[in-house]
């Protein structure tokens, strides 16, 4: 992208700080890990990921079904260019915006580098195909969809 004449910016290297907000968006591979629901063991503050993803999560299409007004929705849905940068460590390991926080390339697969979604499809990063929606299992279920692997 060009700004202001002749600085250009790699989206995929520049610092999370430096990018506009369309930037930003797009360094999200639209995996969906963030949006499936987590448990936290009251006692030990462990967090469990389970297979159940947000009721908003259009898994036909594979994208949030609301993302304009997300945080209005889903109260819990965090916007991460909002919050504090003590989100990051909870994002999935294989997030853009963690790895970017912490200095680190993209994996080879992102579609930023790659210009496509193929080699992110075969390396099984995208939940879609895996998932259940919210909107179907009950609150008292979601432990029985405890999952060993983010997936
Ligand atoms: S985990 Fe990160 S890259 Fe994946 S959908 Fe969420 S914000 Fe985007
Ligand atoms: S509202 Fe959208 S972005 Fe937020 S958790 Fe649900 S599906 Fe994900």
């Amino acid at each position: 992208m060009v700004r202001g004449g002749n600085e250009m910016i790699n989206i995929a290297t520049a610092p999370l700080d430096r990018l506009s907000d369309a930037e930003w968006e797009k360094l999200c591979d639209h995996c969906g890990r963030c949006c499936l629901i987590k448990l936290e063991n009251e006692q030990t503050s462990e967090i469990f990921y389970t297979n159940v993803i947000c009721r908003q999560y259009d898994i036909e299409k594979g994208l949030c079904g609301a993302y304009p007004e997300r945080k209005e929705r889903v109260p819990g849905c965090i916007v991460i260019r909002q919050f504090g940068n003590e989100i990051y460590s909870q994002l999935p390991e294989t997030c853009a915006y963690r790895l970017r926080y912490n200095n680190k390339p993209l994996p080879e697969w992102h579609p930023l580098l790659t210009g496509n979604t193929k080699k992110m499809q075969q390396a099984m990063i995208y939940v879609s195909e895996r998932v259940v929606s919210e909107q179907s299992i009950h609150e008292e279920q979601f432990e029985d969809h405890i999952v060993d692997d983010i997936m």
